[in-house]
């Protein structure tokens, strides 16, 4: 299949317009704008959910096969386009080009995986309770759903919604966060191209400081049936609490404070490993990131020593150049926020093994950052640091880090690593957290279900469980059946 004509089109380089309804899409590693998008707000979003509900009805009466046709010709135009959607990430969310191709390789895998699964939302013939009588339970689509997305995986985190919505015959209004919608409109394009009707996928850009009335709206209109978000838990908590004004189906990926466990029996070099790709993904800034890192007494200098080295070796830079392994925080708050984490773990007695500065690149760069003498009352163990800062804590026995690893309102997802048969289920199952990894540092998948307890949220995105998250169930009750042949 050809690629599809430069989708870059779609971003003039470097500024536009300084138009009042447009604002600038900025470059998180060279601080400068590289597109201008419209500046969309409340009368928008109204119109984009009156011509979502419109679209729903026609796209519901779709077979399961028409809906999964155009899912896979979008999976394939986004993969046929895979470099192009990586270039525009690296752009606006400052990851490594390589971890951007990865992202739009995930991304597009629920396109297809929500394709097949479209042709199984099957109901149920239930057991009559009564002679006469015959009850079954369906599947309907929800009908609009409304979607709030973040900066850290552009694509990926509207994919894991959009396509089950879609798959059920629903129809979605997304808003992408301030910082990436261009990620958002090439979806939206290649979504086009591939056959989605006029109003089954509607993105709605808006830049900072409009996402609250956008929220508002999108939680109090009545023709909105469900809203599912992927954020911060802050915010997570107060769509909720708007959503239930109109009683909606709510799903919420919250935020994480995964625990990372090494046991001294671990096989030390798989865990340093495991812990850069769990740890610094993304530089960091990822839900499922490591964000303690309990390391036994006994093997801590060493994991410590190994960690760092590797680390050293790494690249920092923009996403763009190859070979870079580390981009820029996203914004200036960003920033601020890992510089105030070490500030306070040094402080309160860590020492820096590597880093702990900003980067000589100035702007967003801070460097890749290993503390050790790490404990769980500093602010680096207690909130979502978002950066590249690994803390490592000392440990003694499995109860004791069990606990600390559970002493969190979060529980999106865990780590640890072992080669004991026995704590490798006894943990799997005491870990209060959605995610469990063993001998793993990345985990997710389109195929398995991803989604946190406590305060990370509720429901799952991906897997056989997927879909439901957009489906009613109707329970349909037949009476009057005669149970006689020839009555
Ligand atoms: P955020 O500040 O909560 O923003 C997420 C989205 O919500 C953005 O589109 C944002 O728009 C919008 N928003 C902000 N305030 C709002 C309000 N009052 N009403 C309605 N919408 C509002 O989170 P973030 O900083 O972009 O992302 C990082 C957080 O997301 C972390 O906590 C991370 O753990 C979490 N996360 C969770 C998962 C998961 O699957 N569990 C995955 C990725 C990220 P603006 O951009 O315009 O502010």
């Amino acid at each position: 299949m050809p690629r599809t004509p430069s989708i870059c089109h779609l971003i003039q380089w470097p500024e536009q317009s300084e138009a009042s309804d447009t604002y600038s899409v900025i470059d998180p590693a060279h601080l400068k704008p590289v597109a201008s998008v419209p500046d969309m707000d409340t009368p928008d979003v109204k119109q984009a959910i009156s011509l979502a509900h419109t679209a729903q009805k026609h796209w519901a009466r779709k077979t399961a096969r028409e809906r999964a046709t155009v899912l896979h010709k979008w999976y394939q135009l986004c993969m046929h386009n895979q470099s192009d959607l990586a270039k525009i990430m690296t752009i606006e969310c400052g990851k490594p080009l390589a971890e951007s191709m990865g992202e739009v390789a995930y991304g597009s895998s629920f396109l297809r995986w929500f394709a097949e699964e479209a042709s199984r939302a099957y109901g149920d013939v239930i057991p009559e309770n009564a002679k006469g009588r015959r009850l079954l339970a369906i599947k309907q689509p929800v009908g609009v759903v409304a979607a709030i997305t973040p900066w850290n995986f552009p694509n990926a985190m509207i994919a894991r919604k959009v396509a089950p919505a879609i798959a059920a015959g629903c129809s979605i209004i997304v808003k992408p966060s301030a910082e990436t919608p261009l990620s958002a409109l090439a979806m939206a394009y290649l979504g086009e191209e591939a056959g989605l009707p006029p109003g089954v996928f509607n993105v709605v850009t808006a830049s900072k400081g409009s996402a609250k009335r956008i929220g508002n709206e999108m939680t109090e209109n009545a023709l909105v049936r469900k809203i599912t978000f992927t954020g911060s838990t802050a915010v997570g908590k107060l769509l909720s609490k708007q959503a239930a004004s109109t009683m909606k189906k709510v799903s919420m990926e919250l935020g994480g404070n995964a625990p990372f466990i090494v046991f001294d029996d671990a096989d030390i070099d798989a865990a340093v490993t495991g812990c850069i790709a769990s740890k610094f993904r993304n530089t960091g800034q990822t839900c499922v990131c490591a964000n303690r890192v309990f390391v036994h007494s006994k093997i801590y200098d060493t994991f410590a020593a190994k960690l760092s080295a590797k680390i050293r070796e790494m690249e920092v830079g923009h996403g763009l150049e190859p070979g870079n392994q580390f981009g820029p925080l996203i914004t200036s708050d960003a920033f601020d926020k890992v510089v105030r984490h070490v500030e306070d773990a040094v402080g309160k007695g860590a020492k820096v093994l590597l880093g702990g500065k900003p980067h000589g690149l100035g702007g967003n760069f801070y460097e890749p950052t290993v503390l050790t003498g790490v404990t769980n009352e500093m602010l680096l163990a207690r909130e979502e640091t978002f950066g590249p800062v690994a803390g490592l804590i000392r440990f003694e026995t499995e109860s004791e880090v069990t606990k600390a690893a559970n002493d969190t309102p979060f529980g999106l997802a865990a780590y640890f690593y072992t080669k004991d048969a026995g704590r490798i289920f006894r943990l799997s199952e005491a870990l209060e957290y959605g995610i469990v990894g063993v001998n793993e540092g990345i985990v997710s998948t389109e195929v398995a279900p991803f989604g946190g307890i406590k305060e990370s949220g509720l429901g799952r995105e991906g897997s056989k469980y997927g879909m439901d998250d957009y489906m009613e169930i109707k329970y349909i009750c037949i009476g009057g059946i005669k149970e006689t042949l020839d009555a």
